[in-house]
This record gives C-alpha cells, structure tokens and sequence, in this order.
C-alpha cells in the first residue's frame, strides 16, 4: 500500500474508534514509529502532516534526527525503546519525549544530562502490566514510588504512563491491559497528587481497544510504514 494511502488509513481507524469511544480525535496523537525505516521514509511521511515520529534504537535515531532537522526542524522525536545508561546522553540532547523509564537511575541521567537550552524532556513511565519477565517497564506495584520521584526530578516533566501489553485477539480481551493501566494512572495520580494526562498505548493490532480505554497517544509502525524487515524490529523489542 502506497504510504499515502496507509497512513490515512491509519488516521480514519483513530478517528473511528474516537467516535466509538465518545472521544475527541484530536485528544489521541498519532505517533508514528519509524524504527528500521530511513530518514526518506520518514520525510515522506513528515510530508503528509505527521510531527510525531517514535525511535527504539539510539544510533539510528541519532542518524536519522540529523538527516531530517535541516529540512524537517518541528518534528518532535519520542524514544520509545529499551534505555541503557551509557546512552542517555544522546537521548537527552537529541529527543523530545521518552516513553520508556522504568529506572530511577535513567530518569536522574536524563535529567542531568538534559541540555539548559531545551525545554524539559517530556517523559512517561513504562509498566510492565502483564507481569513479563522478557519485559521491559516497572512491575505495577512499584510505578507509582517510580512516578512520584520522577516527577521530582527539575529537567524531566512526567507526562503519564506507557504500556506494551502480551499480544490478544479481540477487542475485548486487548481492552483488558489497557484499562488496568487507566485505572493505576487514575490512582497514582491520586495517591501522589500527579497530573498524569498522557497514556501511551496501543500499536497498529490493538489501537482500537487502546484508544476505547483512555489512550491519549497510539504509537503505530507497521500499519503505517508495512512490515518490519530488520531482526531487531518491534517483533523483539514487544517480546513476540
Ligand atoms: C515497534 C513498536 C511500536 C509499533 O509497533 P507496530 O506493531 O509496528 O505498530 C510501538 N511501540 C513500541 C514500544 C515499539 O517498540
């Protein structure tokens, strides 16, 4: 499928289920995942209206940002993927938004490391709701200690909660992760009196149940750029 025609495709199964949830569309951002594709496929995309672009692997991303600030300066970068210590200082200088904190440690080198020119880095912590052990993202039990000394830190702002459920089939049974996510966002923020607006999940097979469930931004690869050929695509870093 022609991307032009993919990536709408994409916008109207949002704006279907938005209706379905009675929801405003223009509360759930679109965040198009371009891990494994190059920096023509993202300015193709770019060139369609699209600002929020998600990357799972530092030197890629770091490559690409580099090949598309010239022509493309407003896009806004969100690091989605797995984060090791000796990486965050790229992380900080070169992102927007990152998706991905489930360690104290990470979140206090981001903050460090975040440049005094840039606005704070715009963050949400990872929970790992189905309890996998091949998972990345914070045990549910321990989020909110996690989110509350996040969100102390001066160069971060916690913007709310990530999730990458077990695959489901059905609607039903994909609604099931995501809700449990919405109701431990809604109790953090009251337990630690956080403003937690942000809930980052569903992916191209379950947005629907995602955005029925509160979601506020859907990360989507594959239904928009096809399918992934690298090894080290979405398949590994969600586990499947
Ligand atoms: C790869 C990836 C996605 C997108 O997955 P698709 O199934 O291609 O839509 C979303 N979130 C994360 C964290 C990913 O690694």
């Amino acid at each position: 499928m022609p991307l032009n025609d993919s990536y709408a495709a994409v916008r109207q199964r949002i704006a279907l289920a938005a209706q379905r949830a009675g929801r405003d569309p223009q509360s759930i951002t679109l965040l198009a995942v371009s891990k494994t594709f190059d920096a023509a496929q993202v300015a193709a995309v770019a060139a369609l209206g699209q600002a929020d672009f998600g990357e799972n692997y530092v030197q890629e991303a770091v490559d690409k940002i580099a090949a598309l600030r010239p022509r493309w300066p407003a896009l806004r970068w969100h690091f989605i993927g797995p984060l090791q210590s000796n990486k965050t200082r790229d992380v900080a200088a070169q992102f927007d938004w990152v998706h991905s904190i489930d360690r104290l440690k990470i979140a206090q080198r981001l903050s460090a490391q975040r440049p005094a020119h840039l606005p704070p880095l715009q963050v949400c912590v990872q929970v790992n709701v189905d309890g996998e052990a091949s998972k990345s993202g914070v045990p549910p039990q321990q989020a909110g200690e996690l989110a509350a000394a996040v969100a102390r830190l001066p160069r971060l702002e916690l913007r709310g909660l990530m999730c990458i459920p077990a695959p489901r089939d059905g609607l039903q049974a994909q609604r099931e992760p995501f809700a449990r996510l919405r109701e431990l966002r809604d109790a953090i923020a009251a337990a630690h009196g956080l403003a937690l607006p942000t809930l980052s999940m569903g992916m191209s097979a379950d947005l629907e149940a995602a955005i029925l469930e509160g979601a506020t931004l859907v990360r989507v690869g594959s239904a928009i750029f096809g399918a992934r050929s690298r090894p080290h695509g979405a398949a590994q870093e969600a586990g499947r």
